[in-house]
């Protein structure tokens, strides 16, 4: 490879991908085939035997007793606050610090997002927070497993049931992540999970689960996300068209055998980086919640040079992400709400400083170690 001036450590090394999602492939592509020529084969494209089976097995691994496969972890939201009876006139508490879809959902559900600034050290939600937000319209607490480390849900909890409010976990990147103990989808009333491609768990495309304990919630949902439907053309329900497909659901059953290696590969890089990049002027790393576990679908680190690091980065084929550059009191998309800037002080605080570094199982030693001495190298003599 010829050797571009401005480039110069680059050219060693090949490209660090944020996300490298052909090395998964690589490695499992006997298997994804054969379970796609079942499926393509068989022609049984919807609700097909492959979306029962990966729901009864995602379910398993989620501690829950039951998983609806849907189309996208935006659906799996609105679905479980829908089937929830959350609608019109009603408000549901989330952080400021998520992805959009969490504050979608409950808007395409017809009810009002009420944000909730999150935990400066940690990323999620503040449980110390959440009451002053309660109205008298609240009827659900939407904590996310920001990153995949699991949020501090015995507080938030106990405020739900003592308010009497319904917990709905985002769990869209935390699949098997727990809380002292219990799985991240097994503690509220719903845990919507997504199966975007880049997630711990990805599909083909999109896909996405709600799980449940209660039979009659899950029950409702299937409605839901089928066109209303019970029998064919008989609809019950004002419903959604907001299925698994069959052929994602065959894909996400091979990957799921997998993800708990998967996920125990991201822990012990996150370690690795950990290590690597201790005692750092100016660099702060990520803390841990008492009783959670993470399963590392992001590793974050956090500076004043936010910006001048990425670049450094990249220069050096370190591809990297901010996840999130603006919190959602500050999108356009929600100027309705009637937030201003100051509202949500460490949410703030975070978007201009945080940077999500490569994070993938099949990552390296070689891959952590270059990164980690390209950010030391960065931070010599800042602060
Ligand atoms: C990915 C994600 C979603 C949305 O999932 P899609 O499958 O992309 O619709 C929702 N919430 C969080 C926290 C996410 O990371």
């Amino acid at each position: 490879m010829p050797q571009s001036p401005a480039n110069p450590e680059a050219s060693a090394h090949k490209i660090i991908p944020f996300v490298d999602l052909q090395a998964q492939y690589q490695s499992i592509s006997a298997e994804l085939l054969a379970a796609t020529e079942e499926v393509l084969s068989k022609c049984n494209f919807i609700l097909g035997k492959q979306v029962a089976d990966f729901e009864e097995e995602f379910a398993r691994f989620a501690g829950a007793k039951h998983a609806v496969g849907v189309s996208n972890g935006l659906d799996a939201l609105r679905i479980a606050l829908t089937a929830l009876n959350i609608g019109p006139g009603h408000e549901v508490i989330l952080p400021a610090n998520t992805y959009i879809a969490t504050a979608f959902a409950v808007s395409a559900a017809g009810a009002k997002p009420v944000l909730v600034d999150c935990d400066r050290e940690n990323f999620n939600i503040d449980p110390s927070k959440i009451q002053a937000a309660i109205t008298p319209r609240t009827k659900a607490i939407m904590p996310v497993h920001l990153t995949g480390q699991a949020a501090d849900m015995n507080p938030i909890l106990e405020i739900g049931k003592r308010r009497g409010l319904h917990v709905i976990e985002d769990a869209a990147q935390a699949h098997g992540a727990q809380s002292h103990g219990r799985p991240c989808g097994s503690m509220g009333i719903a845990g919507c999970f997504s199966f975007y491609p880049g997630k711990n768990l990805g599909a083909a495309g999109d896909g996405g689960a709600v799980t449940t304990n209660d039979a009659n919630l899950a029950a409702r949902m299937r409605v839901f996300r089928n066109n209303g439907e019970t029998k064919k053309y008989e609809h019950v329900e004002k419903g959604l068209n907001a299925r698994l497909d069959t052929l994602q659901a065959a894909i996400l059953k091979v990957k799921l055998s997998r993800l708990a290696e998967w996920n125990r590969k991201r822990n012990a890089h996150a370690d690795r980086y950990r290590a690597l990049l201790s005692g750092i002027n100016g660099l702060h790393l990520q803390s841990l919640i008492s009783g959670s576990t993470h399963v590392h679908h992001l590793f974050m680190v956090q500076t004043n040079h936010r910006d001048e690091l990425k670049k450094y980065l990249e220069v050096r084929g370190v591809q990297t992400g901010i996840h999130y550059p603006t919190p959602i009191h500050l999108q356009v998309a929600y100027a309705d709400l009637g937030y201003k800037k100051g509202d949500f002080p460490n949410a703030e605080y975070l978007a201009p400083r945080i940077l999500s570094i490569p994070m993938f199982a099949e990552l390296t030693d070689d891959q952590i170690v270059y990164v980690s001495e390209q950010i030391r190298s960065f931070m010599k003599g800042k602060n």
